[in-house]
């Protein structure tokens, strides 16, 4: 390629969110000979290193089209599926505006557990047993027949909190009352009750161009909030890659079982999905099962498959948007990557927001590893926490172990008093050796 014509090929990006995730996006987009100017929107305080933060409110889809033509964006990229499951890749595709993520249709893959379930069914993708539905009663009859434990889930997106895994059938029928009163914030109009599966998580992500899915790394992460997976559910606490259940084999029947029946179903009826699929996955004695899909990078996953990625992310994001995957390939470094998330004391509970942290720049500098801002931003020269995830420690290293060494050496040197973190990151990869 001439340098006029690579000149003409650079692009104005916008990434769309403000976590931990986005940063890690943000940094391995900045770094991308491609990019000629990047944004984020609303981003935080570590992001506006690598991309020019804009104060925009992403659930306003007029202003974010607004913003796209004055600053001739070329390339959205969102990161949460809040915007996707309310329809901004349509708005922006019908404004001319190209965007790597599904369109409403095929988010509903997050957006709906039922959606998804009765896909499984139809395909022929193991997942669990289950039922939908609309009204408590008939939902108690059916626990009450299956016995416990068995799991009670709201079909819409309920940040995380719309899942209760019970061990009795009273505690099973006290989650039917919850989610039908209201007790999520909204009420919810369905529930899914489904068998308890047994066996190992894991995360695994595919690229998909409504056609062809290509795997990316696997990943675990650690959704509760206190060492030994002890305490309330998180949005994640710290997560490593490679996984090591997710051996070459598993990770074929995983494409061949779950993935690719997946994008051929929704291909099918019209929906094609294009963007990044997340399949929470249940490891059992029969082999893999699928939990949920997430239609967007998990967070903290997002950050440990950032630092392993050795090639462009944003051809690959480019070409999911074209349909253009087939015949894309991607490198990964052979290291493990760890994060450590730091949250404000409290959460998942109530916590405080404005706590300073200090000693960012020695942390940052310790050999392998990279700080990502989940929840900051920046006053008086200070850096604030602003969220309850506030940030992700990440560090690459030829082992997990080593990873884990030089994540935990740079969390030792961030003075953050509000702050805590699991000590356990990564433990199920060190009992394994
Ligand atoms: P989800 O939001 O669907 O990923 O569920 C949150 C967590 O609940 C999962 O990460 C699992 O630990 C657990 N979970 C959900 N569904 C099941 C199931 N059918 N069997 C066992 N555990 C489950």
């Amino acid at each position: 390629m001439t340098a006029k014509r690579r000149a003409k090929a650079r692009m104005n990006i916008l990434i769309l969110g403000s976590g931990g995730r986005e940063h890690a996006l943000a940094w391995k987009i900045a770094a991308s000979p491609l990019t000629t100017k990047l944004y984020c929107a609303p981003g935080n305080a570590g992001i506006a290193q690598d991309a020019e933060c804009v104060a925009l409110d992403i659930a306003d889809h007029k202003a974010v089209i607004a913003f796209c033509q004055s600053a001739k964006i070329d390339f959205v990229v969102v990161g949460p599926e809040g915007p996707l499951c309310a329809g901004i890749a349509d708005d922006l595709e019908k404004a001319g505006i190209k965007v790597f993520g599904p369109s409403k249709w095929a988010a509903r893959l997050e957006g709906s557990k039922g959606f998804t379930k009765d896909l499984c069914k139809a395909n022929r993708i193991p997942t669990a047993a289950y039922e939908r539905f609309k009204g408590a009663d008939a939902a108690k009859d059916y626990v009450r027949r299956k016995g416990a434990p068995i799991v009670v889930k709201a079909d819409g997106l309920a940040a995380g909190k719309g899942v209760v895994v019970a061990e009795t059938v009273q505690e099973a029928e006290a989650a039917i009352d919850m989610m039908f009163g209201g007790a999520l914030g909204e009420r919810a109009w369905e529930i899914v009750v489904e068998d308890c599966m047994v066996g190992e998580e894991a995360s695994f992500f595919a690229l998909c161009d409504g056609e062809t899915a290509i795997a990316l790394a696997s990943a675990q992460d650690h959704k509760r909030v206190f060492d030994g997976d002890k305490g309330p559910n998180t949005g994640g606490m710290g997560a490593y890659s490679p996984a090591p259940i997710m051996t070459a084999a598993m990770n074929a029947r995983v494409m061949d079982e779950i993935v690719m029946p997946t994008v051929r179903a929704m291909k099918a009826m019209g929906a094609p999905f294009k963007g990044v699929l997340f399949a929470g996955l249940m490891i059992t004695k029969d082999g893999p099962q699928l939990i949920e899909y997430n239609v967007r990078f998990g967070d903290p996953e997002c950050q440990v498959l950032m630092l392993r990625l050795m090639s462009d992310l944003l051809p690959a994001l480019m070409a999911a948007r074209d349909g253009q995957l087939k015949n894309f390939d991607l490198r990964w470094y052979d290291e493990a990557a760890l994060t450590v998330v730091m949250a404000a004391k409290g959460y998942p509970g109530a916590y405080k927001k404005g706590s300073v942290i200090e000693g960012l720049d020695t942390a940052g500098k310790v050999e392998g590893v990279e700080i990502f801002h989940a929840g900051t931003k920046k006053e008086n020269g200070h850096i604030l926490a602003n969220g309850g995830r506030v940030l992700a420690v990440s560090a690459l290293g030829k082992t997990v172990a080593e990873a884990q060494a030089r994540a935990y050496s740079a969390v030792d040197k961030i003075i953050w008093p509000d702050g805590f973190c699991r000590r356990d990151i990564g433990w199920r990869a060190m009992v394994r050796g």
